[in-house]
């Protein structure tokens, strides 16, 4: 049945404030309460309606979409309205994140009628962290939905005709007429029988069974830009679901995960490594060479340098996917303490640490010996 209109039914004018929505509400839920209309079997349904209404011109969201588009399934349609769009520049296009389901939305839904848009498709890659940085080409393989080849998506036998459908006359939407108290509505829905296309088929494919679309395993190629991260996805414009004869096929998402690196870290577009250098390089200075993405880099270390301390090798990060810009590479220099040192080094260490004021006890020394020692001292 054809919903009435919210304004009439909590009988206010279209231009009513938040104001006398609530009073008319609260009005004509006392009216229509079930409890006081015990006697009155419509009275539930009367209720719901009153408070359906309510629901939708009290939230001014929920309002100006009704105002512009009329009713809508708010009910079962939890997708919220068509405020997701994209560029339409087709191949290779990427945006941030990708929320899903039915993006024709509900304004767009609620006014199309014909055949359907094919689904859209999603696919997860994995790749590695070079490939990401850099960029690939990857082949993969997407079940899908396809326009039959050998009908060319119209269903017919080849050879045989369409015929324009007898139940709409080859509008694809059948028009309904009620008589309502409150005047008359006329409601459109698509052609059951022709589903949208206007034209049936006398004899079908036998490919697809006259469905127009089948089933199969197709492989795609996909190019992934330089400098994507987990997250992204690229937008493969028509390469998702086929839709129903005469509709445009849906797209195809592929989202990207990176696997981590063993040596590299990841933030935004800059590279992060770690570098052991030995506490003689940290101390003279020295030259040492640090892996990179473009491979090995040469980096000078001055004399006395802290552990912990990062260096920047300028743009050897990672390239920005769409500026012509690249990040750089940073890497924090960790100062090893040798563990096996000959006796000649060791006594060298000595002396250079006496040689600065610092003295050392003995290595050789046991524990008793210290401990004698310490109480000869007192
Ligand atoms: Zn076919
Ligand atoms: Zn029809």
């Amino acid at each position: 049945m054809s919903k009435r209109d919210y304004y009439e039914v909590l009988g206010v004018s279209r231009d009513a404030s938040q104001e006398e929505i609530k009073k008319a509400y609260r009005k004509m839920a006392r009216k229509h309460h079930p409890d006081t209309n015990q006697d009155d079997p419509e009275a539930g349904k009367k209720f719901k309606e009153v408070s359906e209404a309510y629901k939708v011109l009290n939230d001014p969201q929920k309002r100006s979409q009704y105002d512009r588009y009329g009713h809508m399934d708010t009910g079962a349609n939890g997708h919220g309205f068509g405020g997701f769009e994209t560029e339409e520049s087709g191949f290779g296009d990427i945006f941030d994140m990708f929320f899903g389901g039915d993006r024709s939305g509900f304004g767009r839904s609620s006014k199309r009628r014909g055949p359907k848009r094919g689904a859209d498709l999603q696919y997860e890659m994995e790749i590695t962290f070079e490939e990401a940085a850099f960029g690939t080409e990857k082949e993969v393989e997407i079940p899908r939905t396809e326009s039959c080849e050998e009908c060319g998506g119209s269903g017919a036998k080849k050879g045989s005709e369409t015929r324009t459908c007898p139940d709409c006359g080859g509008s694809g939407q059948v028009r309904q007429s009620q008589q309502t108290p409150f005047g008359s509505f006329v409601n459109v829905q698509t052609c059951s029988r022709c589903k949208g296309r206007g034209e049936t088929v006398d004899d079908p494919c036998p490919h697809c069974r006259g469905e127009g679309r089948i089933r199969r395993r197709r492989k795609i190629r996909v190019k992934i830009p330089a400098g994507v991260d987990t997250g992204n996805s690229i937008r493969m414009q028509g390469e998702g679901e086929a839709g129903e004869p005469g509709a445009s096929p849906g797209d195809l998402f592929v989202v990207i995960r990176v696997k981590p690196h063993p040596a590299f870290e990841r933030r935004d577009d800059d590279v992060y490594s770690e570098m052991p250098i030995s506490f003689v390089q940290a101390t003279l200075g020295d030259e040492v060479e640090v892996e990179t993405l473009d491979g090995k880099v040469k980096l000078k270390i001055p004399p006395g340098t802290q552990t912990g301390t990062r260096f920047r090798i300028k743009e050897k990060g990672i390239p920005h996917v769409r500026k012509n810009t690249r990040g750089d590479h940073f890497v924090r220099v960790t100062i090893m303490t040798p563990r096996k040192l000959t006796e000649k080094q060791k006594e060298l260490l000595r002396e250079f640490s006496e040689d600065g004021g610092d003295e050392i006890s003995k290595e050789d020394k046991s524990f008793f010996k210290r401990m004698k020692d310490a109480f000869r001292m007192h």
